[in-house]
Formats: structure tokens, C-alpha cells, sequence
């Protein structure tokens, strides 16, 4: 395949969920020959909670159920400037000098429906400081990059970055419905002048079929369930038959910012493709809505795991009230709690970072409190590419003689007759 055929615009995204194959991508819709998705399963999303009807009887009073909930509707009117933003919100000065000032590198945008979750009076509301932007985001640490987990480093081929050795991150799309401030990505995502992310899918894909090695492709980007349907059904089908991929998992935070997204089609097509994993990115328990749980519901009842990734941020989530709220509200919608990550050093972040300390008190609140199932990995991904690193708190006191001596989580100490004494001892 090469890749002018594969390419179809991010204007697809804003114009049809398609059900059937456009024509300007031909050429990989043969190579996979998916089967079309039912037309009568065309089915979208229906749920509207109470505090977000409010919000649209007040400000978008003329706008029908169904525009609401289609989400090429909610895409096409995502709140992008300045003057939009201040129709629904009271900016504060730190807000309003960063809007004002425009860092082009990473834009401003944000869903009419996660807008509904933000206070408009309130910039300390958790949920709005993690997409608003802040002037503080113009102060760069010394030792903070554009890309600090050196992915571009570690890509062999455009668009994939291969640094474990049996799996992939291929990054389908450069879109977010929203942008997140703390991204690690912000250098792709911002990159509006940055060509079509689908120009490198072929040769990510050729590459993973060289490599036998590779079983399992995190498909991630930007957010792939930003894809319009029949791209994104392409992607799959491609790389399902690849003999050696035993799984494919996507990374997506639409289930949170654009949950319209998930409708009975996507799920309808998506469910041809196991085992198929997703890891949903949540932040913090006010996202836990009736729509995200009807999007959980569905996916879930689509067979496919769902776990959960939270970026541990200062002031947002950084309490282990908030966490224990988040991590077992995830679990009452089907969502298995999987990281929990320390903020990349991402150029700009120094607001958003927490010490390490931070991370491991949360852990050690929630270990034993709560139920194992909702008890993330606390990890830290290594700046420079060397991958994710585990933090627990240390529940070990060393040996008296062959005893480790322990403590449990409610401080009380225990000793376990360990086969053989401590190296050290
Ligand atoms: S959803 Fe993920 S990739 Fe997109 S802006 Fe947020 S953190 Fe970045």
C-alpha cells in the first residue's frame, strides 16, 4: 500500500461516523476487505444527565438531542478560542493571559460536553485546571523537554516507537477531541502543521510484520477513537492479521471527553477484533458521569477489557480522598484501574508535577483500604525511553535472622519465615 491511498482527512471525523467504506481509502480497504458494518445497528449515543441538561438548556438552548449526542456534532463545535470560552466561563487572570498569549505548539480545545463538567466560576475546579490553560505553562523547568521519554528516539519507522521488546505504541492520529495541559504528547498533538499521522501507518505496519517479536500494538496517538469509523476498522483489521500480534489494546480518553463517540457501531465493529484491550484515561472522579458509564457499559458489554490510566496531578488528584473515589467509582463502571502515572517532565509541567512522595503516600492509603482490584501501578516512566518503573511504599524492615520483618497496612508489624536468610544478613 502506499501511502497517498491510505490517507483520509481528520475532516472525515467532522462529517460522517461513515458505515461504509470511503472511497479515498480505497487501497487499504481492499488489502483488508473488513466486512461493512450493519447499517441498521447506526445506533448513537442517548444519555444526557441531569446537571448537563441544565448546562444545554443554558447555553445551547436551540440544539436538539440528537445533535448533542452525535459526536461529529460535538467535534465540529468544540470551544477553541478566547471568545468562545468566555460565553461560558469567568477566566481568571492566569487563564485569561495564557488564552490571551496562544501557545500555538499545543492548542486550546475542549468538547461542549466536558465543558458541562467544568465550574464556570471556580479555576481551582479540578477538572478545568486540567484542560485550561494556565500562564504557568509558560514557565519551563530546566529539566523539562518536549518529548522527555525520547519516543522519537526510540521510533524505527515514523508513527511507531518500539521500546520494549514484544510490543508496540503506534500512534494512529495526531486529534484529541480535548487537550489535556500535562500531555506527554503536546509536541504531536500540537503540531497542526505536521503531516497526516496515516502516512506512516503502512510502514508501522510493514515494520511490525518484520518483526516477529511483536505481540501485542497499544494503538495511541492523539486518541485513535477519534478516527472515523472505517479508517480505524482498516487499521484493525490490518493488523489482525498479523499471525505473530496476539493482542491489540487502544489508549483513549474518549470515553471521558466525547463518550457520543461510543455508539453501538463503533462497539458493533470493534468487538470483530479480539482480544481487544482499551485503556481509558481518567483524571479524576467528576468525570465518572451517567454518559461515560453508558460508554464504559457498552464497551464492556462488547467483551472488551477495560482498564483505566490516571497522570497523578498536583492539585487536581494529588489526595488519596480524590483516588480512592476515582480508582472505585472505575471499578462500579467495569474499569480496572491499571496505572497510575508520575507527570512526565514535559516541557511547561512544573504546575502540574507532585514529589514522588506524593504518589507513594497515595498508594500506601490505599493499599488495604480498599479492594486489591482497585489498587493501580504507581509508575514513573523514565525519562530518556527506559520505560515504565514500579513504586511501592516499602512494607519490608529487613531480616531478624530468617524472618523478614513486615508491616501491614495499618502500620502493625509482622515477620514471615523466610526459606532462607537475607543475603545481606
Ligand atoms: S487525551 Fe491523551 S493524547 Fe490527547 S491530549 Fe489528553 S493526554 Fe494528550
Amino acid at each position: 500500500m502506499n501511502a497517498e491511498e491510505i490517507i483520509c482527512t481528520q475532516k472525515e471525523a467532522f462529517q460522517e461516523d461513515t458505515d461504509e467504506p470511503p472511497s479515498t481509502c480505497s487501497v487499504l480497504t481492499a488489502l483488508t476487505a473488513p466486512p461493512p458494518v450493519n447499517r441498521i445497528n447506526r445506533t448513537l449515543f442517548n444519555v444526557i444527565s441531569p446537571s448537563t441538561r441544565q448546562f444545554i438548556n443554558r447555553y445551547f438552548p436551540g440544539v436538539r438531542d440528537e445533535q448533542w449526542n452525535d459526536w461529529r456534532w460535538q467535534i465540529r463545535n468544540r470551544i477553541q478560542s478566547v471568545k468562545q470560552f468566555t460565553q461560558y466561563v469567568q477566566l481568571s487572570d492566569e487563564e485569561e493571559k495564557a488564552l490571551s498569549r496562544g501557545r500555538k505548539s499545543f492548542p486550546f480545545a475542549i468538547t461542549p460536553y466536558y465543558l458541562s463538567l467544568i465550574s464556570p466560576f471556580d479555576p481551582s475546579d479540578p477538572v478545568r485546571m486540567s484542560v485550561v490553560p494556565n500562564i504557568r505553562e509558560y514557565d519551563i523547568a530546566e529539566d523539562e523537554k518536549d518529548d522527555p521519554l525520547n519516543e522519537d528516539g526510540c521510533s524505527p519507522v515514523p508513527g511507531l516507537v518500539h521500546r520494549y521488546p514484544n510490543r508496540v505504541l503506534f500512534l494512529a492520529t495526531d486529534f484529541c477531541s480535548v487537550c489535556c495541559r500535562y500531555c506527554t504528547r503536546s509536541r504531536l498533538i500540537g503540531n497542526v502543521h505536521r503531516e497526516n499521522c496515516r502516512n506512516n501507518w503502512a510502514a508501522a505496519i510493514e515494520y511490525i510484520e518484520q518483526h516477529p517479536e511483536i505481540e501485542d500494538v497499544l494503538i495511541s496517538g492523539g486518541d485513535p477513537l477519534t478516527l472515523p469509523l472505517q479508517p480505524l476498522e482498516n487499521l484493525l483489521a490490518r493488523l489482525k492479521r498479523i499471525e505473530h500480534l496476539k493482542l491489540i489494546r487502544i489508549g483513549s480518553k474518549v470515553p471521558v471527553v466525547l463518550p457520543q463517540r461510543i455508539s453501538l457501531n463503533l462497539v458493533n465493529m470493534l468487538k470483530k477484533y479480539h482480544p481487544l484491550f482499551i485503556s481509558i484515561h481518567f483524571t479524576h472522579p467528576r468525570e465518572l458521569t451517567e454518559e461515560t458509564k453508558e460508554a464504559c457499559a457498552r464497551l464492556a458489554n462488547a467483551g472488551i477489557p477495560l482498564g483505566s490510566q490516571t497522570v497523578l496531578l498536583k492539585g487536581i488528584n494529588d489526595n488519596v480522598q480524590t483516588m480512592r473515589e476515582l480508582m472505585m467509582g472505575l471499578l462500579s463502571f467495569r474499569v480496572r484501574p491499571y496505572y497510575l502515572y508520575q507527570c512526565d517532565p514535559i516541557r511547561g509541567s512544573k504546575h502540574f508535577r507532585t514529589p514522588v512522595q506524593t504518589g507513594l503516600d497515595i498508594i500506601q492509603g490505599l493499599r488495604g483500604f480498599i479492594s486489591g482490584y482497585a489498587i493501580p501501578h504507581y509508575v514513573i516512566d523514565a525519562p530518556g525511553g527506559g520505560g515504565k518503573i514500579p513504586l511501592l511504599p516499602d512494607y519490608t524492615r529487613g531480616y531478624n535472622g530468617n524472618n523478614l520483618q513486615l508491616r501491614n497496612y495499618a502500620g502493625n508489624l509482622y515477620q514471615y519465615p523466610d526459606t532462607e536468610p537475607s543475603p545481606c544478613e
